[in-house]
């Protein structure tokens, strides 16, 4: 949708077919981090008014980021800068508003309930991309944005793999009220918590906290924003109110064999069961677990692929670098790709060569975060590895210069 907006603006016709039946269908997960790569991203792409609804719809930005050992004792607490402008910040997301955003004033281009299976070419170069209902478009150029199991990428890379991570991840929200706030670690919020536990379990706590609930605007939000949201159509469609959300994962060899097939309240059982040792806020949070919202997610990392020759298919984001979630940045990569996209399509090249600039550009820095994310999910299972990682953690919370270099190593990593 990102890359959609910034085609439509540069005056590129442009259509979107989305597989889900409906604007409201789906769930997309609950919370994404949005950095200044994804905002820069945006701010480029979308209409100045969505821009600022795309902020104004955020929730309370995170204020720290605290590392908590499994009896949510603080290890290492990192400060957060100010943010100087909307886009040089850290930006909490709910998917689905965020999803709402970026279909508003798209309703001519966008197609749902439209399933891709294949493409072919025409005589004259163009493709056509085929959809299970039995119709079909054509067009210069396909871009397949179709996430981790991409049928555009199965039919234009069938030798790009996918690996499992060996990481199981099991999701889900909590109402925000005063009884599962007052649960929270003291100090970490609003800001991200995560608790490092042993056998190389962990957990993350996010505090989504919203300027509306149930469709209407809160009596605190404030003037600018109150019109803004007022006037957003998206508003209609959401029916997001505060909460909690933690993610739990663990290696798989620690889950049962039948972890994916699970759901709801036995997937909070099965969380409170093998963490007997955590501190009893954490297990009194997990009850109070929305079960309609607990699923599990095996956790897979793309196998980096070679250059091809380019043509007029391409890739974006999951579609082609599908990484862990170990930095946070999957779905910014992908609104990178999409800002690079519209300039090397806007840049008055022709259009192969413009589609090879942008493929060159994307598998280096696409690649390199896979492989980063993919160093940064590994799980510090033993005794010993667990021992060296709160000493660094703690001597980092401790050491000034060890500090500092923690900071602009994370400010680098998110743009
Ligand atoms: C637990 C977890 C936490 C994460 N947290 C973060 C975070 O904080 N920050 C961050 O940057 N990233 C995060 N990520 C990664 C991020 O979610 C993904 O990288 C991002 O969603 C990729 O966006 P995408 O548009 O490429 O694919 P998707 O979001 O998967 O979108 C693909 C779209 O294509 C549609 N589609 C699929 N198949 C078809 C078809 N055949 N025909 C038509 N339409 C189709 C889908 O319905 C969907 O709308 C996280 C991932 C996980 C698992």
């Amino acid at each position: 949708m990102c890359l959609a907006h910034g085609l439509r603006r540069a005056g590129i016709d442009v259509v979107v077919y989305e597989r889900d039946r409906t604007r409201r269908s789906g769930l997309h997960g609950y919370r994404v981090g949005i950095d200044p790569h994804g905002s820069r991203a945006l701010k480029a792409c979308l209409p100045p008014d969505l821009y600022r609804t795309f902020v104004a719809t955020c929730a309370k930005p995170p204020e720290r980021f605290v590392f908590l050992d499994e009896h949510l004792r603080r290890t290492l607490t990192v400060t957060l800068r100010e943010p100087t402008d909307d886009v040089n910040d850290e930006k909490s997301v709910s998917r689905m508003t965020l999803r709402q955003v970026l279909f508003t004033g798209m309703e001519d281009v966008l197609h749902f309930d439209k399933t891709f299976i294949r493409y072919s070419h025409e005589p004259d170069g163009r493709v056509t991309a085929h959809f299970a209902d039995g119709t079909s478009d054509t067009g210069d150029l396909l871009v397949g944005a179709d996430g981790v199991n991409s049928p555009v990428r199965g039919q234009r890379l069938p030798h790009a793999r996918l690996e499992d991570a060996g990481i199981i991840a099991v999701a889900a929200k909590v109402p925000m009220t005063p009884e599962s706030t007052s649960l929270m670690p003291e100090g970490v919020f609003p800001g991200i918590g995560l608790v490092l536990a042993p056998r190389g379990m962990a957990c993350i706590l996010h505090w989504m906290e919203f300027p509306w609930a149930d469709g209407a605007l809160k009596d605190g939000a404030g003037g600018n924003d109150r019109e803004l949201l007022a006037a957003w159509p998206g508003l209609l469609f959401d029916n997001t109110r505060d909460y909690l959300n933690w993610g739990f994962w663990a290696s798989t060899d620690k889950l049962p064999a039948d972890v994916m097939q699970r759901s709801g309240a036995d997937l909070v059982r099965l969380v409170t069961a093998l963490t007997p040792r955590w501190d009893e806020r954490l297990h009194r949070l997990f009850a109070l677990t929305d079960p309609s919202t607990c699923f599990p997610i095996n956790i897979r990392t793309s196998v980096r692929v070679e250059p091809w020759a380019t043509d007029n298919v391409t890739l974006l984001g999951d579609a082609i670098h599908t990484m862990t979630p170990g930095q946070g940045v999957g779905a910014n990569t992908a609104l990178r790709d999409a800002h690079n996209l519209v300039l090397a399509l806007t840049s008055g090249r022709p259009l192969p060569a413009a589609v090879g600039d942008y493929e060159r550009e994307m598998l280096a820095y696409g690649f390199a975060a896979v492989e980063a994310s993919k160093k940064q999910s590994s799980l510090a299972e033993g005794r010993v590895a667990l021992a060296a990682q709160r000493t660094f953690l703690r001597a980092t919370d401790r050491i000034p210069f060890l500090k500092r270099r923690f900071e602009a190593e994370l400010y680098e990593v998110r743009g």
